[in-house]
């Protein structure tokens, strides 16, 4: 099956790839995109050359990624990778597992075990606590709502996988007005209904304003948010979990990139009280900075989330049996777990919280030099590695932000906040250093001095 020279090949030009890209222009040059018309063709006759087939994706593919891996891309929430996880998936990618069950695959399922329960010490859940390994958060989300579905309904005396919704009790929906638009793909797509949502105002960061929740009950999904997807700000978890848990509402947290903040000592305060919470959301490939694809579902109703994903009734999981198709809306899925076990064993409880911070102080460092220039205004307090700026008018900040991606020293993305553009930067990579940071600065700078004469 092996023919070792074209697997060396691939991990020589994967090893080259990786250090050119860590210090080169992070967006693609235009000839670089041009040139994807090279693998326009119609579907091959005959069979091909397998070391040729590496060649053309080396040749036009590499210089057609964009560096997520480098220091100097904030666009999105993105994370970099950790080399002992992208190392490690290079070895599990040999085994080719299926993780489903643990017959299929025994070291899956005991990685699976092990991450599990580093999570819940990591995030002090209880130990009744399950965990799916899935593709990201828009699916990890999807799951904690479904399990909402499911105790909710259940709770009221309605089986949901028999009867489905039709004719079912209404359930309420309360969330944030800032809530990720994957919050809202996935309560349309769990039949729930967007336009069911009971919105909640939030403050000038996009944190829900608490005493504005309606009164909640035992029919009513809450979801809060652990890290704005703009401004990085968190609902304020100790003052709303406890109170809604008494309510007998289900608290799901979206977590995406911020409840890692619950794994270091200094931003621990951010996600105070989300023990109380039901389910769970959270990326390995943003601040943990895996390799894609990777998103976990926490769960502290086992029933639910089981009966949801997989089956109802007499599912017994038994011992040190774990099979992870349980957890999970899929049968076969890749062995994800190998690169999340493998990025926490290297850096340790120590090693995330140094990591974590370490992007907080990069933020602060980036606000804070942007605020020295006159001409950006940052518009969020930087809680967590997300930052704003502004500048004088809408034109101003789009024109900044295409000459900042143009420049390509770094890559920054745009939103809208209160109905006016921004630019946004998310620092969630490791290799990201103060000097990078200085240069990237630099790139803005020049940015607005280039903008601002030509407007
Ligand atoms: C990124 C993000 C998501 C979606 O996560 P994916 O891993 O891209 O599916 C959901 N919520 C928040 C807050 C996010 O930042």
């Amino acid at each position: 099956m092996a023919d070792k020279s074209l697997f060396e090949k691939a991990e020589s030009l994967g090893l080259n790839y990786l250090q050119q890209s860590l210090d080169r222009h992070v967006y693609p040059l235009s000839e670089d995109l041009s040139n994807l018309a090279h693998f326009e063709e119609s579907m091959p006759e005959k069979s091909g050359n397998t070391h040729a087939i590496l060649d053309l994706l080396d040749k036009y593919g590499s210089p057609a990624t964009v560096s997520q891996v480098g220091g100097r891309y904030f666009g999105f929430v993105n994370g970099s990778v950790v080399p002992a996880g992208l190392a490690a998936k290079n070895l599990s990618i040999f085994w080719d597992q299926n993780s489903a069950m643990q017959v299929i695959s025994p070291i899956s399922a005991k990685l699976e075990s092990i991450v599990e329960s580093w999570l819940k010490d990591i995030f002090e859940l209880p130990d009744e606590t399950v965990a799916g390994f899935v593709s990201g958060t828009s699916m990890a989300n999807l799951c904690g709502i479904l399990a909402a579905r499911f105790r909710i309904l259940k709770n009221q005396g309605w089986n949901i996988t028999e009867k489905g919704l039709f004719g079912a009790p209404r359930i309420r929906i309360v969330t944030g007005k800032h809530a990720h638009s994957t919050i809202l793909k996935t309560i349309s797509m769990a039949g729930l209904g967007k336009g069911n949502i009971e919105w909640v105002d939030v403050d000038d960061q996009g944190r829900i304003e608490y005493p504005k929740i309606p009164t909640l009950d035992a029919s009513t999904l809450l979801i809060l948010q652990a890290g704005n997807v703009n401004s990085g700000s968190f609902d304020n978890l100790s003052a709303i979990c406890k109170k809604a848990k008494e309510s007998g509402a289900w608290i799901h947290i979206d977590g995406a990139f911020g409840l890692w903040a619950g794994a270091t000592k200094k931003l621990k305060y951010l996600t105070e009280g989300l023990e109380w919470a039901d389910s769970y959301a959270v990326d390995g490939h943003k601040t943990l900075n895996t390799p894609y694809d990777s998103g976990i579902v926490l769960c502290q109703d086992r029933e639910a989330l089981v009966s949801a994903l997989h089956m109802e009734g007499d599912y017994l999981i038994k011992g040190n049996l774990r099979d992870g198709m349980y957890f999970t809306p899929e049968m076969s899925r890749r062995a994800r777990v190998v690169e999340l076990w493998a990025t926490m064993k290297y850096l340790g409880k120590e090693g995330i919280d140094e990591m974590v911070t370490g992007m907080h102080e990069r933020a602060k460092q980036f606000a804070s030099l942007l605020s020295d220039i006159p001409g950006f205004n940052v518009l969020n307090e930087v809680v967590f590695n997300q930052v704003m700026v502004q500048c004088n008018s809408d034109t101003l900040t789009h024109s900044v932000m295409k000459k900042v991606q143009e420049n390509r020293v770094c890559w920054v993305g745009g939103s809208m906040w209160k109905g006016k553009k921004v630019i946004r930067i998310s620092i969630c990579s490791w290799t990201t250093t103060e000097k990078d940071i200085l240069i990237s600065v630099q790139s803005f700078r020049q940015a607005l001095q280039e903008s601002t004469m030509e407007t």
